[in-house]
This record gives structure tokens, C-alpha cells and sequence, in this order.
């Protein structure tokens, strides 16, 4: 199958709010043509140096997502032109995007990324960080700033009834979010949730973006 077709394929399953981000992490920039001269234009990676060598080296039209764990001392690569960082994982990591937010004059979209999973390995907030954090007010400050939403990622497993529970649960803490009257710098309106093996049921439990490599770009080619 074509990129092209895989998109195409993908897309007719997503609901009119769900937004698709081409996961073109590893690959090159030949593939994440194709998927561009299909038309798509958001595209993510998880290491910043990736991402600057894609942004220097593609169109200057596509929206680049920040998926993966994000070093302080990297987030001014990114900072000029990154369209969401949907990595969050701590304050410190905030602190510094408001940071080079301000250096570079722009408020820089942000979504907390929430520990779902029952492993050790995710990085993330837990759901009462999330509560403890929003309920602070010192962040009305952070003006270079703007917190969109929650990422979270499922466990690695075939139960899905698992995955179900652990997006679900994610679910409900973003409508506690919408539903709270947060600082001007809180605008919540994305639940980045799904991955190509998992990727309907975050549909089902509603995401409003899933963020797919291998369902869109084929199996990634180990290094
Ligand atoms: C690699 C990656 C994806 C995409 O994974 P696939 O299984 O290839 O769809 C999604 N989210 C994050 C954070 C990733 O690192």
C-alpha cells in the first residue's frame, strides 16, 4: 500500500474532530514527501534534533508535533517553529518552554502528557499531579504559554480491555479539565491519544488526535 492510500484509509475511520499526525520518526524525508504531496501536513517526531533536521529540510507549511520525551536543554531547537509539544512531563520541562517561548516571541502550544500505563517506562504526570497542577495559580504568569490539552499512551498490550480502561480514564480527567475554570493560559481542547495499535479505541473513548508511524509509513527500519 502507498502512503498515500494509507492516509486516505485512516482518515475515512476518523471522526470529523479527530486529527491525524503522520508519525514520520526514522524515516526519511523522500516518505514524509509523499505523505505531503498527498496533501497531509502534520507530521510528528520524538527527538528534537529529528525534528530540526526535518524542519530545515521540508516545506515550511507543515505543522511539526513534538511526541517524544523532551530534554530542558533541547527544547530551544524547537522552540521557533514547533506547532504543539505534546510531551509535557514535568514542571521543570514547562518552565523552560514558557522560557524560550519568551525569547522567541511566541506562545508555544502545550499538552500535558498523563502516565496511563501500568509500566514503569512512560513518562507522564499522574492524574492527581494534573489536579494538584491546574489548581495552582502561580502559572497564570507563564504568558509564553499555552496548555491544549493531555497526551497519554496505553500499555503495551494485546488486552484490550486494558487499553480501553486506561483511555477511558484519561478521558475522564480531560472532561474534568473542560469542565474547570482555569487561568487564561489553560485552553483545553486536545486529547492526544492513540497509536497504530491502539489507535480505535482511543477513537472510541475520545481522542481528538492519534498519532500514527507504522499504520501510515509501514514497519520502521531498526538502526
Ligand atoms: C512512535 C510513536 C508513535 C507512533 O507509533 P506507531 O505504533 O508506529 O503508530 C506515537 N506516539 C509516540 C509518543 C511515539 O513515540
Amino acid at each position: 500500500m502507498s502512503i498515500a492510500s494509507n492516509i486516505t484509509t485512516v482518515k475515512k475511520q476518523l471522526p470529523p474532530h479527530c486529527k491525524l499526525i503522520c508519525v514520520s520518526k526514522t524515516q526519511p524525508t523522500e516518505k514524509v514527501m509523499e505523505a505531503y504531496q498527498a496533501g497531509h501536513r502534520l507530521f510528528g517526531e520524538n527527538k528534537a534534533q529529528e525534528l530540526v533536521a526535518k524542519f530545515d529540510a521540508l516545506p515550511k507549511d507543515i505543522e511539526w508535533h513534538m511526541i517524544g520525551h523532551l530534554q530542558s536543554n533541547k527544547v530551544k531547537y524547537i522552540a521557533p517553529f514547533v506547532t504543539l509539544i505534546h510531551s509535557i512531563d514535568s514542571i521543570k520541562l514547562l518552565l523552560e518552554v514558557n522560557k524560550q517561548g519568551i525569547k522567541f516571541q511566541r506562545v508555544i502550544p502545550c499538552l500535558l502528557q498523563v502516565h496511563i500505563a501500568h509500566e514503569e517506562t512512560k513518562f507522564g504526570f499522574s492524574e492527581e499531579e494534573v489536579l494538584e497542577f491546574v489548581q495552582q495559580h502561580e502559572h497564570n504568569h507563564w504568558k509564553n504559554i499555552l496548555i491544549k490539552g493531555l497526551m497519554g499512551m496505553a500499555t503495551f498490550t494485546g488486552n484490550k480491555e486494558q487499553i480501553r480502561n486506561e483511555f477511558s480514564a484519561l478521558k475522564i480527567l480531560y472532561d474534568k479539565l473542560r469542565g474547570a475554570s482555569l487561568p487564561a493560559n489553560f485552553q483545553i481542547t486536545e486529547l492526544s491519544m492513540g497509536m497504530s495499535g491502539d489507535y480505535s479505541i482511543a477513537v472510541e473513548e475520545g481522542s481528538t488526535m492519534v498519532r500514527l508511524g507504522t499504520s501510515i509509513f509501514g514497519e520502521r527500519i531498526p538502526k
